[in-house]
This record gives C-alpha cells, structure tokens and sequence, in this order.
C-alpha cells in the first residue's frame, strides 16, 4: 500500500485494493464476525469507496464496493452501502484532512466499550505517543443520527473513539493509517485487561513521564490523541486537576489537553475504591466455597 501527500487522494483502483486488503486483515485478526465492520476511502474531496452491506469483509471483491459522494447518494456500484455509512460521512464532514475511515468489533476493546470504559489510562509508552487516549463515545441507537452525533466530539482531537455496546472507530490520512490505528487500540485493549485483569497489578506512567512523551509525539508532528488521565487524580488537563507526582509527592498542575475535547463527563473510569470492594467480595466468595 503506498502513502499519499497531503490533499492527495488515492486512485479509484488504489482505494479499492486497499479497503479489500484492509477487509482480509479484519477478518484474519478476528476483528469482525459475520457480515460486521465497514471502511471507506475518499478518492476526491467528494466522493468514496464504500464497504457493501451484508457482506463478509474477509471476502469482498472488488465489484461488491459502492462508490458514494459526501452526502450519501450512490454514483457507482450494484450493492447497498454499509448501514453505518452516516458515521462515516460525519467523521469526513468534521474534519476534511481525514480520508479513510475503518469500524470494527476487535473483540478486547469492544469489551471495554461495553463495560463503560475509555481507554485512558497511561500504561504503555507506545499507546501515549501513537494513538493517545481512546475516548468513549456514548450509546447510540444503531443507523440513526445518534450515532454520528456520538462521534463527531472526537473526530478532530483524537485517532478513534470506542462506540458503547458496539465496537471501534478509527480514522485517519489513509486507510492504512486507520487500520493501524485499530490494530493499536486493541492491542492497548488486551494489554490493559491482562495487566488489570490477570495480573491485577499497574504501574502506570508518571506525569511527568506521560508529559515527555507528548513532547516527543508533538515533535513528531502528532497533533491528535488527547492525553491520558493523571495516574493519581483521575483527571485530565481540567484546572483543578492537582497531580502529585508520585515520585516526589510535589503537587503540580496537570498540563494535559484531551479535556477540552472530551468532557468528563463522558469518561467513566474504575474507582480504586470499587476496585478494593470487589476484590473483597470475592475473596469472601472464594472462603466461602473452601
Ligand atoms: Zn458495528
């Protein structure tokens, strides 16, 4: 797959390739069930290739894809759009440096979406500086307008959001950077249910720490991801988040930016203290059963 310069659209026949490759890998890596996910590239500033819907990812041909313009209406192609293209379209419409787009059900981090859980907790370097904080979006009604209005906070300050009860979103300056972006975040996924999960035990990254390496994704030209919350105040770039680092126990404003983008309101995390009752509950159950 080759990469564009900016304001540089893929071909027709390029974009196609791509959303069919793009489709095997999905389904390879379990990503999808069944007829599931959908992806579209923009081949001009107002037109698409579109997945079909009722159709396997895994084994589309190049005949089964749609071509679409920006509001929807079918110019090319002898099959429905995916049913979730409107999610699509506003991510295209939100932010017109975004040319693909791909949605999945990546099994770890649908899990996190279904338990009311953001991914947006400091835990691996890599995640911070790639992908950022993957923000929740709220529970919207399959096919209509709650869907795209669930999104469209997020789709100019971050990479892609976790849908509730549903799956991933992800976008990005081609399709393979948005594939990418969904192989990142459920890796982020499985590796926090294994370390919170199974292991049970986190370190995760200081602020100051999670501070350098949005220094160094800034650099990098990354403008995009949010910032993950502080590790000891569950907050993140609010002015009253008061972050004592952990080291030095000094207190310190946290200088995050993913706030202004994603309201708190929106994140739910685990309270520690929930946390130490379920623990307890279960080694109740556990004594009970010996
Ligand atoms: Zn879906």
């Amino acid at each position: 797959m080759s990469y564009k310069r900016e304001n540089e659209y893929p071909s027709s026949y390029e974009a196609k390739q791509n959303i069919l490759e793009v489709g095997r890998r999905m389904y390879r890596k379990n990503f999808v069930a069944s007829n599931d996910g959908n992806i579209t590239v923009k081949v001009s500033g107002n037109t698409l290739w579109c997945t079909p819907t009722g159709v396997s990812k895994g084994y589309m041909t190049e005949d089964m894809l749609v071509l679409l313009d920006t509001d929807g209406n079918i110019l090319r192609g002898n099959r429905k759009p995916s049913s979730e293209i409107k999610m699509h379209l506003r991510v295209y419409k939100e932010n017109p440096e975004v040319k693909a787009v791909v949605h999945a059900h990546p099994p770890a981090a649908t899990s996190y979406a279904i338990a009311g859980l953001a991914l947006n907790r400091p835990i691996l370097t890599e995640s911070v500086m790639g992908i950022g904080e993957i923000p929740l979006a709220p529970y919207a009604m399959p096919g209509t307008e709650e869907v795209p209005d669930s999104i469209a906070p997020f789709v100019n300050t971050h990479n892609g959001c976790l849908l509730a009860n549903h799956g991933v979103l992800t976008w990005g300056k081609d399709v393979m950077t948005a594939w990418m972006r969904m192989e990142s975040i459920e890796y982020y996924a499985l590796v926090s249910m294994y370390s919170h999960g199974l292991i049970g035990q986190v370190r995760e990254l200081t602020s100051d720490q999670v501070d350098r390496l949005i220094e160094r994704r800034t650099r990098d030209g990354i403008t995009t991801g949010g910032r993950p919350l502080c590790h000891n105040c569950n907050q993140n770039g609010m002015p009253a988040c008061l972050c004592g680092d952990q080291e030095s126990r000094e207190i310190r404003t946290c200088q995050g930016t993913g706030a202004a983008s994603s309201p708190s309101s929106q994140r739910r995390t685990v309270d520690p203290a929930d946390v130490s009752l379920m623990k307890e509950i279960v080694r109740e159950i556990l004594a009970e059963k010996k």
